[in-house]
């Protein structure tokens, strides 16, 4: 772990730093320029930027032993995520370092635009006095509607429930238990317009969202009503908004995020009944010094070879799935470095299917990964890792599905990998109870140990044959230390798995594929 070298390229909170002095050798260079860092990318290990540095293509391509870049924020528009994924490079941020930041704005301004606070501001420092102008709404009593009840909504939801509101969420992705939780209803978003006084969205900006709400969405809303944008410019049609408010359709608006950042000569510069700040929902330094720890740690979990929290080129696994998929890391490498030993020429296709409990399970996609991981990693030159393996395969034309199955074959749990190649199709089923075992080869029972050498030989399932092999094998010296054979029906075509304590070379494969009746033999080592 000493050895391992940090640049923090951007100003990050120095707490950020600390975190990170006992792990790994730390420098802080935060003015440098695309030039210098082209040049020194290749001495480090991970790179922590803001939003200045751009980690472009060039600069991952220059560097040798990168293994995360770390963005100490949320947005990662300055990261080249598809270069950094083909480099098998994480990329992770802190999304949930402004969480209680960004609620807190949203709540100030529903607070200003019920109080009118921000205009009335403006009028005492003009030197008026106009108590009559300034009459407010309470929250107390009111409903509030949240698009979108992810880290941000849900903040703003508890907040809000202490002012004596009725809470209600539109989120297709949510349960109604998890909305339940912290006191809120989910409803569709037509039952939500109708009926909120307050309304605050909280989704990304993707192509369902953009202009979530526009003139219908503003048709149904309460003459009363609010409605504030604290997410992303454009989930709110800046051009209906503008009617909405300059025709009185709804009371008032607040904006943090705009279609066109900054804004330029908006007609919502003129109104009144409009609250308009910089995009600084974000900006608190409380909000940066928690970004700064949290990507530390994270650097901290990849140095010590564990998986960070918020990866955005990998599958993150939750504590739980994690800790039930982990016992079959071993058995999905395993599996991965059998195949691809018995292939038969260039790869085309990989097809895994999880069966029994492991079909239960959240997520696999990880195991795939770690399979793959095993089966490109002695053919390429380039490192394949966990980040790239999915993306490697692609570029390489090999097609990897994925499927589920209750059923185990009589085991508590079985994965089988079938692999279509040039030469013929292989596959090989495992399971895991201790250690990983192959159970079956190419259709074949087998019950065999994924350790040391193996020898597997496909035979017509005659007399004599298993004497020859072996005798074979002696005359090379080969000590056979186990055997197992496996046939579908008797005098077919059969498997025999032998497990020998020398590395079988290519000419005692050749001598034994020149005997009658051996159809194939393959050397695998474990
Ligand atoms: P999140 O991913 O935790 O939550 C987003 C939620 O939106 C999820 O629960 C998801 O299920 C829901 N959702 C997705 N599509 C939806 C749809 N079509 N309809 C309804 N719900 C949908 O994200 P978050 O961290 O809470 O961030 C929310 C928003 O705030 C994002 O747009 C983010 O970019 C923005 N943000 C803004 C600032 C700022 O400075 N103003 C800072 C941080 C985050």
């Amino acid at each position: 772990m000493d050895s391992m070298k940090v640049l923090i390229a951007d100003s990050i909170n120095e707490k950020g730093i600390d975190e990170l002095k006992d792990a790994a050798e730390v420098v802080v260079n935060t003015s440098i320029t695309k030039e210098e860092l082209l040049k020194v990318i290749k001495d480090f290990d991970a790179i922590i930027v803001r939003s200045r540095t751009k980690v472009t293509r060039e600069i991952i391509e220059a560097a040798d032993k990168l293994k995360i870049i770390a963005r100490a924020g949320v947005g990662v528009d300055n990261i080249d995520i598809g270069a950094a994924t083909e480099h098998g490079i994480m990329v992770v941020n802190a999304p949930e370092s402004t969480s209680v930041t960004v609620a807190e704005h949203t709540v100030g301004i529903i607070l200003s635009l019920a109080r009118k606070i921000s205009i009335a501001d403006k009028s005492v420092k003009e030197g008026k006095w106009e108590k009559k102008k300034f009459m407010g709404l309470e929250l107390n009593g009111k409903t509030l509607g949240v698009i979108g009840m992810g880290r941000i909504g849900s903040q703003v939801v508890t907040r809000l429930k202490a002012f004596g509101m009725e809470a209600l969420v539109y989120d297709p992705y949510i349960t109604e238990e998890a909305a339940a939780e912290i006191g809120a209803t989910i409803v569709d978003l037509e039952t939500l317009l109708k009926n909120s006084d307050v309304m605050t969205v909280h989704v990304p900006l993707t192509p369902e969202t953009k202009y979530l709400i526009s003139k219908p969405q503003f048709d149904l809303m309460k003459e009363n009503a609010f409605i504030v944008n604290c997410a992303r410019g454009g989930i709110i049609k800046e051009e209906d908004l503008y009617e909405a408010l300059s025709t009185n359709q709804i009371r008032g608006a607040g904006l943090d995020v705009y279609e066109e950042e900054p804004p330029k000569n908006s007609p919502l510069f003129e109104l009144d009944n409009v609250i308009l700040t910089p995009h600084i929902a974000a900006s608190t330094s409380e909000a940066q010094r928690d970004a700064a720890i949290i990507v530390a740690n994270e650097v901290k979990k990849v140095f010590r070879g564990e998986a960070p929290k918020n990866v955005l080129n990998m599958p993150v696994l939750d504590p739980e799935t994690f800790q039930q998929v982990k016992p079959y890391f071993k058995l999905a490498e395993k599996l991965g470095t059998f195949i691809l030993q018995t292939a038969k020429g260039n790869i085309k296709e990989i097809n895994v299917t999880y069966c029994g409990d492991l079909s239960k399970f959240r997520k696999q996609e990880i195991l795939t990964r770690m399979m793959l991981k095993e089966v490109l990693n002695p053919v390429l030159t380039e490192p394949v890792n966990l980040v790239n393996a999915n993306s490697i395969a692609k570029k390489r034309g090999i097609i990897v599905t994925e499927g589920k199955r209750s059923d185990a074959e009589g085991f508590k749990n079985l994965v089988k990998i079938e692999m279509k190649s040039e030469g013929g199709d292989v596959s090989v089923e495992g399971i895991f109870t201790r250690e990983p075992k192959i159970v079956m080869i190419n259709g074949y029972k087998v019950d065999v140990e994924t350790e040391g050498t193996m020898l597997i030989v496909n035979y017509k399932d005659l007399p004599g044959i298993i004497g020859l092999i072996g005798t074979k094998l002696g005359e090379h010296g080969i000590n056979i230390a186990k055997m197992q054979v496996g046939r579908k029906e008797l005098g077919g075509e059969a498997v025999m798995v032998l497990k020998v304590d020398q590395i079988v070379g290519k000419e005692v494969i050749k001598e034994l594929l020149k005997l009658e009746n051996v159809y194939d033999a393959v050397a695998v080592n474990l």
